[in-house]
């Protein structure tokens, strides 16, 4: 049984490597993805706990969707989950919105989760929750009685204590974690954050002193890393179909004479967008052989535009590439290709693999798939290099093979550009061996597998007193 915000249809081609992974691991035991159905009920007609979970077959998996009114979904999506919770776990306490009430209709939503969840449940199910809309979830079917086995894995990153405490729930929401039997994280950077926090604020008794079970509020919670991966034969074959391999000509094509550097990203704060434009127009400076010859195209989707801060930086990038491209462009020659869309998933292998860099500069990043897709997108005789920034979680797994930057630094990621664009044959190939051998490994079905097996070996045993609503 797996549940998170959205459900993704695994039979839609648009679906990517987590759907995919996700549907696999249910389809081999029969399972249900459980979730919102990304509607909004009418204003006049009945309320969400009123009306029934829509259940559809895809296959071997049942998806079983609730619809949300537009209040709920407005406190919970909009505001707790994507205006307090996701700018604090990037980091960003200036971008949060604590005072205005949202984590009422947070819990709400999560409680209504749990109350339309509890009658399907059966009593040997396995339960696994995604990332941050749904921290309380165990807490809420505890409540209603549940003692299934429940882990809950955050896709987005867990920040320091100092930065997690300003949150004014956080203790709430520490206390709701330890409701699950276990909580994944993608990196061991924000697995330590989250033991430095329970050890020192909620004084959990560390089990085995090794940091991976810990035990408070009369419950036992482990506690790991699982870096989350792709499906690399899925972007295999993706890359060695026609829209890809069509995109690719064409774009060598267009670009016979250049340079091309490639940024694919949802339109984010996270993303160290206005940054990456910078350190481009630095390389532009301080290295001007890359005048009429490199060109950046970045495209990013467009993403929960009903936010605030997603519309300033919309218009922060519109400027910049603007004067970048008044300022160095030529009639021949446009430096910066910014486009506010979503590429075709068929498509985007094409243009990774025309590209002889990837820009990859989050400000801070839970994973970032593009990385790995990027790598994965690559002709192995001839690999393009990634740029990767240090604050993305998926540094720890890749600082072998690519060139490593700190976005907050224009000039510096502007001579790593440089150094990455100079780069001669073998060493591209080098770091490109290392970098496949770790995505190859650590694949999207690597890193389902492993946190479903270290549910299934949690505690069976959990002495607390049953769990009351907090
Ligand atoms: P996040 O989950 O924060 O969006 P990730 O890099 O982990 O960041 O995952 C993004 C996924 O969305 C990748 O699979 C990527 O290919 C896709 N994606 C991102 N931006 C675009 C875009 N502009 N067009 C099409 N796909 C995109």
């Amino acid at each position: 049984m797996c549940i998170s915000n959205r459900v993704a249809d695994p039979r839609k081609t648009e679906a990517g490597g987590l759907a995919v992974a996700l549907s696999g691991a249910l389809q081999a035991n029969g399972g249900m993805w459980f979730g919102w159905s990304g509607k909004i009920l009418p204003e006049d007609g009945a309320t969400p706990a009123d009306t029934p979970v829509h259940q559809q077959q895809a296959g071997n998996v049942t998806l079983a969707t609730l619809d949300l009114s537009r209040w709920d979904h407005d406190a919970y999506y909009l505001g707790y989950s994507n205006a307090v919770l996701w700018p604090v776990f990037h980091y960003r306490l200036d971008l949060a919105d604590f005072d205005t009430g949202y984590i009422d209709g947070y819990r709400r939503v999560n409680q209504l989760f749990a109350a339309k969840l509890m009658p399907l449940l059966k009593e040997d199910d396995i339960v696994w929750v995604h990332d941050y809309h749904l921290i309380p979830l165990a807490s809420e079917l505890r409540a209603l009685g549940c003692r299934n086995k429940i882990g809950f894995f955050l896709h987005i990153p867990l920040p320091p204590a100092q930065i997690f405490t300003a949150i004014p729930a956080h203790d709430w929401l520490a206390q709701a974690l330890f409701a699950y039997d276990l909580v994944g994280f993608q990196s061991e950077a924000d697995l330590e954050h989250f033991n430095r926090y329970v050890a020192t604020e909620a004084r959990a008794e560390d089990r085995d002193g090794d940091g991976r079970r810990w035990r408070a509020f009369g419950r036992t919670l482990r506690t790991a890393a699982f870096p989350i991966g792709i499906d690399v034969a899925e972007f295999d074959a993706l890359t060695h179909a026609h829209d890809a391999t069509e995109m690719y000509r064409r774009m060598r094509e267009e670009y016979s004479r250049r340079q091309l550097l490639v940024g694919v990203d949802r339109l984010d704060y996270s993303k160290g967008l206005p940054q990456r434009l910078r350190a481009f127009r630095e390389l532009l400076r301080r290295h001007p052989d890359n005048i009429r010859r490199a060109t950046l195209i970045q495209i990013a989707a467009p993403s929960r535009e009903d936010v605030d801060a997603y519309g300033d930086i919309l218009r922060e990038l519109e400027s910049l590439a603007g004067s970048m491209n008044g300022d160095f462009g030529e009639l021949d020659w446009i430096p910066v290709r910014y486009m506010h869309r979503t590429m075709a998933r068929k498509r985007l292998p094409g243009l990774y693999r025309a590209a002889r860099v990837a820009l990859v500069t989050p400000l801070r990043d839970g994973m970032n798939l593009v990385a790995k897709e990027f790598v994965a997108a690559q002709d192995p005789e001839d690999p393009g290099v990634l740029v990767l920034s240090r604050f993305a979680g998926a540094m720890e797994q890749m600082r072998e093979g690519a060139v490593l930057v700190n976005p907050y630094d224009s000039q510096a990621t502007a001579d790593a550009i440089q150094f990455a664009l100079q780069l001669p044959l073998a060493e591209r190939r080098r770091r490109h061996q290392t970098l496949m051998a770790t995505i190859r490994r650590c694949d999207v079905h690597w890193w389902c597998q492993a946190f479903l097996d270290e549910l299934a070996s949690a505690d069976a045993e959990q002495t607390g007193p049953d769990w009351l609503r907090l």
